[in-house]
């Protein structure tokens, strides 16, 4: 069996506040294969951003460990880091915010592979950042624009030449096209997907929209309150999604088809339980119109279900699927 590019063990990170402990992320077990893209859903707040840089070691988790090519990075020290990281970039939902204004294009480009002396010479750096500037459809006219000239589309693009300069091989996408016009997110996931076939990039895609991870993603993790409640390949979780919150969120997708207009929306009601010290039991018990005594006490465990499909919740219809 191939070792997967990344994997998580148990990750978590947790954040000391006034009132204890913030479980942001809690136990998250998730595989990315080599050149597939796994789409991380959930609710504003639910850790997915916070996973992402914990996987990055850009803040650093309280537990559990991160394995990229089959070995752990968590016990590495700052140099050898500082290497990992040219295989491990993010592409951030804000590209403007990520950008130091008063670089243009070219030189923001140009600063990792600066930055890390990635090559011997000026000209070479720039011969790269000439390539990378035509590789995401950046026309050479603006190497010497600046980011506040430039539409939020462009603004992305150069964000995104900026995370392939020191040739990743694992991009951590943070709601990159969040920001965008809808005709903009189009191209850019278009882009993204071209990078892919290109270079055999392998994405975590991180997005509170079902119908961008639907259209990106091979396969697809639903977080709520910092834990992994499902995951499944895209078909499989859009076909028969099996945990309670993963059937609201898509019941709650807007229908474009006239036809289904009247289609009732379910709307998830409750309220959210507080990832401050929460106590054992399935975190989304407050707001589920199947919850029973069984559903606390205790985490429920990510059973599998077969078929690449794993499912926290102790519901039967789960079970059933199992025998
Ligand atoms: Fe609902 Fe219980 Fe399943 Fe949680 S474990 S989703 S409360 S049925």
């Amino acid at each position: 069996m191939s070792v997967p590019l990344l994997e998580t063990r148990d990750l978590k990170k947790y954040f000391k506040v006034a009132d204890g402990e913030l479980h942001a992320v809690d136990g998250v077990n998730i595989t990315i294969e080599q050149g597939k893209t796994l789409g991380v859903v959930g609710e504003s707040g639910c850790g997915k951003s916070t996973l992402g840089r914990a996987i990055l070691r850009l803040i650093e988790p309280s537990g559990g460990d991160v394995l990229f090519e089959g070995k752990s990075i968590i016990g590495l020290g700052k140099k050898e880091m500082r290497e990992m990281r040219k295989k491990m970039q993010i592409i951030f939902q804000d590209p403007y915010s990520s950008i130091n204004p008063r670089m243009s294009v070219a030189e923001i480009i140009a600063e990792y592979m600066i930055v890390n002396k990635v090559y011997p010479t000026k000209q070479e750096i720039w011969n790269q950042t000439a390539r990378l500037m035509d590789t995401v459809g950046l026309a050479s006219r603006l190497a010497g624009a600046y980011p506040h000239e430039l539409d939020g589309g462009r603004r992305q693009r150069i964000g995104i030449a900026r995370a392939l300069s020191l040739g990743p091989k694992f991009i951590v996408c943070d709601e990159p096209v969040s920001a965008l016009d809808v005709s903009i997110q189009a191209q850019i996931l278009n882009l993204l997907m071209d990078l892919q076939d290109e270079f055999g990039l392998t994405y975590m895609f991180i997005t509170h929209d079902l119908s961008v991870v639907r259209h990106i993603s091979s396969e697809i993790a639903v977080m709520y309150l910092g834990q992994c409640v499902e995951r499944a390949p895209t078909d499989q979780l859009f076909e028969n999604p099996q945990h309670p919150y993963t059937q609201a969120l898509l019941a709650a997708i807007p229908e474009p088809d006239v036809e289904m207009r009247n289609k009732e929306i379910k709307v998830i009601r409750g309220e959210v339980t507080s990832p401050v010290n929460p106590k054992p039991g399935c975190r989304f018990a407050a707001r589920c119109e199947y919850a029973t005594e069984a559903c606390s006490g205790a985490d429920p465990a990510l059973r599998d279900l077969g078929g690449g499909h794993f499912c926290a919740c102790t519901l039967e219809h789960v079970k059933a699927a199992q025998s």
